[in-house]
C-alpha cells in the first residue's frame, strides 16, 4: 500500500510519562506504517521545558499560529513534588495555560461513543460536545470576609477619573463578599470559537447563562453571542442545516438530560467547570474523552483529556505490564490529521481518520480492551490486553479495513 501524503506539516508536541510512551507506540503502529507523516516536532516533556526554560512551549503554540493544527500529548504541570523529582531549576505554569494564553481559544470536550460503554443516560445517542469558556469570572474573583457591620460598594475609576459607586450591601453584622469581572474581547473570542466550532462539526450550538438574574453581566454574554450570531454565522448556520439556541442555564441541564445528543453545549466558566466534568462521569470514562482548542482566529489544538496517567507510569518503569487506553490520544492524532486533510483538501487524510477511528471502535466493540473499559463495559465476551497489545489490535483491524 502506498503511504498517504501530506502537505503541510502537524505541529507535534509531545509530553510526558504514560502518555509520552502510548504516543510513540501510536506513531510506530497506526501513523508511520500508513501515512508519510509530516510534523514539525516540540518535546515538551518536562526535562526538555526545564532544559529551555519553559521557552519550547511558546515556540510551539507559534508554531501552531504558523501551521494551524497541532496534536498534543498530555504533559505534567509540575507542583512542589515534581520539582523535586525533576530537579526543575523553576515551577513553570501550565502547558496548556500558556498555549490557551497564546492562542487565545476555547477548549471542546467531546466523548468517544462505542457500543459496550453506554452512558448513564440511556436517551443520549450521540456525544454532547461541551465549550467552558476558560477566561474570568469566579476563577479570577477578589473576595472578602466582612468582620462586622458596614456598607460595600461597587466602584469602577475610568481612565478619566470618572467615579461611579453603587452600593452593594449595607451590612448589618458580619458575612463575606466577592466581586469578578469578565471582557467583551475575550466573550467574543469565546463566542467566535464556539460558533467555528459548531460549524466545523455541523451541530446546533446552545448557550446558556442566567440573564434573568444577572441582567448586566450573563445579558452581556447574552448580547454578544447574539452579535456574533447575526452578524458572521446566521447565514453559514442556514446554509449548514444547523440552529444557534439561547436558554437559561437550569432549562439547558433540564433539556440535555432529554436529549439525544449531537449537540455543542456552549458555557460559561463555571457552569463548564461542573457539567463537563457531569457529562465525562456520564459517559463513561475520562480515557474516552478529547479535547481540543480551538481560537478564534481557527488555529486548532487537539489532545487527549486525561492527564499523564502517572500510576501506571511508575509500574511501567517498574517494569510491571500495564493496560493504559491510549483511545483519546489516538483520537487526538485523528482529529489533527482530519482537519489538515480538510484545509489542506487531501480527500484520503481525511479518509484515514475515519478508519482509524472505526478501527478503534470495531476493536473494543469486539470485546478487546484496556483494563479500565473491562470494569464498565456492557459486553459479555471480553479480553482484557495490554497497553501496546491494544494498539496493536487496533492495527490488525485497520489493515483488515484496506
Ligand atoms: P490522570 O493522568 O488523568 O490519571 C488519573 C487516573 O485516571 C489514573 O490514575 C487512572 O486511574 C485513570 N486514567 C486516566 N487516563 C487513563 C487512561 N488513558 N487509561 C487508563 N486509566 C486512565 O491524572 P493524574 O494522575 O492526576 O495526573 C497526572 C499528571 O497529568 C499530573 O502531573 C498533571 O499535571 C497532568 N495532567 C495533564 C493534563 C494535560 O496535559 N492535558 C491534564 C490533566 C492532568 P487508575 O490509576 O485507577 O487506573
Ligand atoms: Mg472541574
Amino acid at each position: 500500500m502506498e503511504k498517504i501524503r501530506m502537505n503541510t506539516p502537524l505541529v507535534e508536541i509531545d509530553g510526558d510519562e504514560m502518555t509520552r510512551i502510548l504516543w510513540k507506540m501510536i506513531k510506530d503502529e497506526l501513523l508511520l506504517p500508513f501515512v508519510d507523516l509530516k510534523t514539525e516536532y516540540y518535546d515538551l516533556g518536562l526535562p526538555h521545558r526545564d532544559e529551555t526554560d519553559d521557552r519550547v512551549t511558546i515556540d510551539a503554540a507559534n508554531a501552531i499560529k504558523r501551521y494551524g493544527v497541532g496534536v498534543k500529548c498530555a504533559t505534567i504541570t509540575p507542583n512542589a513534588a515534581r520539582v523535586k523529582e525533576y530537579d526543575l531549576k523553576d515551577m513553570y505554569r501550565s502547558p496548556n495555560g500558556t498555549l490557551r494564553a497564546i492562542l487565545d481559544g476555547t477548549v471542546f470536550r467531546t466523548p468517544i461513543l462505542v457500543n459496550g460503554i453506554e452512558p448513564c443516560v440511556s436517551n443520549w445517542k450521540s456525544a454532547i460536545t461541551i465549550a467552558r469558556h476558560a477566561y474570568g469570572d469566579v476563577y479570577k474573583n477578589t473576595e472578602a470576609v466582612i468582620p462586622s457591620a458596614g456598607t460595600a460598594y461597587l466602584v469602577f475609576e475610568a481612565e478619566d477619573g470618572t467615579v461611579t459607586k453603587q452600593e452593594i450591601f449595607a451590612f448589618r453584622g458580619p458575612g463575606v463578599l466577592q466581586g469578578m469581572y469578565n471582557t467583551d474581547s475575550s466573550i467574543f473570542s469565546f463566542a467566535r470559537s464556539c460558533f467555528a466550532y459548531a460549524l466545523s462539526v455541523r451541530q446546533d450550538l446552545w448557550f446558556s447563562a442566567k440573564d434573568t438574574i444577572s441582567k448586566k453581566y450573563d445579558g452581556r454574554f447574552k448580547e454578544i453571542f447574539e452579535d456574533v450570531y447575526e452578524n458572521e454565522y446566521k447565514e453559514k448556520f442556514k446554509e449548514a442545516g444547523i440552529t444557534y439556541f439561547y436558554t437559561l442555564i437550569d432549562d439547558a441541564v433540564a433539556r440535555i438530560m432529554k436529549s439525544e445528543g449531537g449537540i455543542v453545549w456552549a458555557c460559561k466558566n463555571y457552569d463548564g467547570d461542573v457539567f463537563s466534568d457531569m457529562l465525562s462521569s456520564a459517559f463513561g470514562s475520562l480515557a474516552m474523552m478529547t479535547s481540543v482548542l480551538v481560537s478564534p482566529d481557527g488555529y486548532y489544538e487537539y489532545e487527549a483529556a486525561h492527564g499523564t496517567v502517572q500510576r501506571h507510569y511508575y509500574k511501567y518503569l517498574a517494569g510491571e505490564e500495564t493496560s493504559t487506553n491510549s483511545v483519546a490520544t489516538i483520537f487526538a492524532w485523528t482529529g489533527a490529521l482530519r482537519k489538515r486533510g480538510e484545509l489542506d483538501g487531501i480527500k484520503e487524510l481525511e479518509g484515514f481518520a475515519d478508519r482509524l477511528e472505526n478501527a478503534v471502535k470495531d476493536t473494543i466493540e469486539s470485546g478487546i480492551m484496556t483494563g479500565d473499559l473491562i470494569r464498565i463495559t456492557s459486553l459479555k465476551e471480553t479480553t482484557k490486553v495490554n497497553s501496546l497489545e491494544f494498539i496493536q489490535a487496533v492495527r490488525r483491524t485497520l489493515e483488515a479495513s484496506f
